[in-house]
This record gives structure tokens, sequence and C-alpha cells, in this order.
């Protein structure tokens, strides 16, 4: 859409609501972003018993800081799950506020444009698969490692989302012999073994003298960063397994941090891959490091579903 200088610009709202941050920012329908992004603290301003008019008031506010566009649509996503018809956040472990809270509703009526409540890994897929240029794939899996493990399912042109809007908990599937308790309420879950936290357990139990953010620069001498690595690899592998994917997306923070054995990742996902296939024809991307990729693949995706 060609914009001119003489009307508001359309632009899609979106939000990246995280444990830690929070962040607003537009997308217009040519992807650009409106500067600035305003940032919040989550905990700070989530700490309340009615989430969505703190979302309200922050969309105000962000219209009102951005009078040369017309807002189109809102899409906020969430790192916990949300239901099938994209409302009502079902679970959100970090900010509990929004915990069984219907948020496009109240959002709709304040606003009058559309509004999607959205798991977050399926907006940083929206935006993976747009900048890598995949929207005509049949099946893709993505895999982010960052504070807990995020998986995004997309297959036969349409995302993932299940009977009640829950797939892709590939963090929460069971490993054999594992007790130690997941905050989800069962036990030996595999983010417990393959996610940030975990490695920021290992790292204070394992080697606490060398600083998180270079453990990997020592994964040479260091057996229990393998044994890391494969826990990855085994969850990893068994959706491959299962779905054999045209392109298979790994991003999120730990992925990219320095040094990571971005290589030996793959290697051991062809280790456990079923042969011949899927594994003689695995095809790996790496995702997006941009910092506002999550208002970005919210923009994606609003503007996709409009
Ligand atoms: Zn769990």
């Amino acid at each position: 859409m060609a914009h001119t200088t003489t009307g508001p610009v359309p632009y899609i709202i979106g939000m990246d609501i995280g444990g830690t941050n929070c962040r607003i920012g537009g997308v217009c329908s040519d992807l650009k972003l409106m500067e600035p992004v305003a940032k919040y603290n989550s905990r700070a301003l989530f700490n309340t018993d009615e989430p969505e008019q703190i979302l309200i008031e922050m969309i105000d506010n962000f219209i009102r800081t951005h009078p040369d566009g017309t807002p189109a649509g809102i899409c906020i996503g969430f790192p916990g799950t949300v239901n099938k018809t994209k409302d009502t956040v079902i679970s959100c472990p970090n900010l509990l506020a929004f915990t069984n809270r219907n948020i496009a509703g109240p959002l709709e009526e304040h606003f009058h444009i559309p509004v999607v409540a959205e798991h977050d890994v399926l907006l940083l897929l929206s935006y993976d698969m747009k900048l890598l240029g995949l929207e005509d794939a049949d099946c893709i899996v993505s895999f982010y490692l960052g504070t807990g493990l995020g998986n995004g399912i997309y297959i036969h042109g349409r995302f993932l989302d299940g009977k009640n809007g829950v797939s892709g908990e590939l963090g929460h599937i069971p490993l054999y012999g594992k007790t130690d308790p997941c905050p989800c309420g069962n036990t030996g879950c595999a983010e417990l073994y393959c996610s940030g936290r975990a490695l920021e357990r290992l790292q204070e139990a394992a080697f606490p003298d060398i600083p998180l953010e270079s453990v990997f620069s020592h994964y040479d001498r260091l057996p229990r960063l393998h044994e890391f690595i494969d826990y990855m690899a085994m969850a990893f592998t068994t959706e491959i397994n299962i779905l054999d994917p045209d392109y298979i997306i790994l991003a999120g923070g730990v992925i990219q941090m320095k040094d990571f054995p971005y290589d030996d990742l793959c290697r051991q996902i062809r280790h456990y891959a079923r042969k011949p296939y899927p594994e003689q024809a695995l095809c790996f991307k790496e995702g997006s490091n941009h910092p506002f990729a999550g208002i970005l693949g919210a923009g994606v995706y609003m503007w996709n579903r409009l």
C-alpha cells in the first residue's frame, strides 16, 4: 500500500508481553516499524486484578503519541497459552494476573478494531516465515530456546492450535526417569532440562566460576553442556520425527549466545532423526534475533488475518 503524507497511515498495534519487559509498537502494512517503541516493566505494570485495563491505558497512550497513523488492529503476544478463539489467556506462569482473562473482548469494546491474543512463539514464527520467505511451505516447526522452551508448528497453511488452543507444548513432554517438579504441575518435563532457566541452574551448580554468558566458550571441556545440547536435540527430534517438516527454525536467546554449538546441535538432531527420512532432508534455518521480532511478528500475523 502506498503511503502519502496527506492521510493517516494504517498500522497494527503489536504488543510483546514478556515476563520481564513489555513492548508496544506500530507496524505498517509494508511491515515498517513505527518509532519509537515503548517499553515497560511487566511485573510492576501487571501486578493488578484487571490487567486488561492496564493494556487499554498503554494502547490509548500509544495511539495518542502517534497522531499521524490510524490503528487497524491490535495483536498481543503472551508468554503462555491462549484459547482457540484467541481472545482469552489460559495460563501465563510468569504473569499470573492474566490467568483466564478475556483480553480481546474488553479491548475490542474500547477501541472498535479487531483484537487478537496469541501465544508469543507463533508471532515469532510469523515473522521468521516472512523474513526467510517460507510462507508457501507445507510444514514448519520452530524451537525458541529462551527462558523456557517455546515451540510453534505451522502445517497445511495454518498454525496448529489443537482442541483447546494449546498445541506445541514441547517443553512439557515427559523425560523418562526424571522426577523434578515442573511449575506446570507435572514432573520431569523437558523444559526443566533444556531452557535458559535450566542452563542458569546448571551453570550455578556445576561451573559457578564461569560467567553464564560465556559458558559455551568452554563447551569442549564441559560434558554437562554436551548433555544439555543432547536434551535439546532429543526434544526437538521427537517432534521432527512425527511431523517430517520442510523447515526447522532454531532461535531464541540461548541459541544466540556467544559460541553456542549450533553445528553440534544440528548433528545431534541428525543423529536422533529417523533414517533415511526425515534425516536426509533436514533443513535448518536460523530465526531472527531482531530485538522487536515479537512486535513485527504481531504485525505480520495481524495483517495476514485482516
Ligand atoms: Zn511441565
